[in-house]
């Protein structure tokens, strides 16, 4: 049997988006430590948490690279075609991966990480004030099961027609911008449905006992009735 591995100008596509995500988070770290966004900062951090650390953050993003990249250049054949389809339907397989995505990562999130597996996503909430760099600080258990789950996506698209590479960069690319800006800690008052999920996420990060397990849309929470109404001062204040 003869595995065709992922062609080269897609691979380096998933390369370029690595390095783009890299620098979001950079670029918005500094931002968020800057003068320029006072007043944007959703709660200003009460006390001081001990960073991961470079070697943490550095491992955990070579871990996430090589699944990451791994997968789809093991699994090409078994889930992806570069055969020309409509535009249309490659807008259909993009939507319904960030759809299907959101909707298993929620169950994932609720009923997984918030039990049986809390002791390792408990890495993740130690960050209660979280800022772009903490998308990356996960257990290598969280980013194992994120991974498979984005990939059993990928797989559940596939029964019906093999991606094309194209969509599943552009789903990819939509994905990592937003995990960087849940996780920014700003509410900037100019990008309306940024500002949204960055509120609900960092709500979700005061507490493990926080609702809002949703990450990339309102839809799973509104419709499981799990959006957090409390107020942020209502929730930290439970949480102590
Ligand atoms: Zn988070
Ligand atoms: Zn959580």
């Amino acid at each position: 049997m003869s595995i065709s591995l992922m062609p080269l100008p897609y691979l380096l596509s998933l390369g370029a988006i690595y390095v783009c995500n890299g620098l979001l988070v950079y670029f918005a770290m500094k931002f968020y430590h800057s003068p320029a966004s006072e007043g944007m900062r959703i709660r200003e951090p009460t006390h001081k948490r001990a960073h991961p650390g470079r070697a943490h953050m550095r491992r955990n993003s070579i871990f996430s690279s090589v699944l990451t990249f791994g997968v789809p250049i093991v699994l090409y054949d078994q889930l992806f075609s570069a055969s020309p389809i409509a535009g249309w339907v490659g807008a259909t397989q993009i939507l319904a991966l960030l759809v299907i995505y959101d909707f298993l990562y929620y169950f994932l999130h609720r009923y997984i990480l918030h039990g049986s597996l809390h002791r390792v996503h408990a890495v993740h909430h130690r960050a209660r004030h979280p800022r772009a760099n903490d998308s990356l600080f996960l257990h290598p258990v969280e980013i194992f099961l994120g991974v498979a789950l984005w990939t059993a996506c990928i797989g559940l698209i596939a029964l019906f027609n093999p991606m094309h590479p194209v969509a599943f960069l552009i789903a990819l690319l939509i994905y990592t911008v937003v995990n960087t800006v849940v996780h920014w800690g700003l509410d900037t008052g100019y990008l309306p449905y940024f500002d949204y999920v960055s509120r609900m996420h960092n709500t979700h990060h005061i507490s493990m006992r926080s609702k809002n397990y949703a990450s990339m849309s309102a839809f799973p929470d509104i419709l499981f009735g799990t959006t957090e109404t409390r107020t942020e001062a209502a929730v930290t204040a439970a949480s102590n």
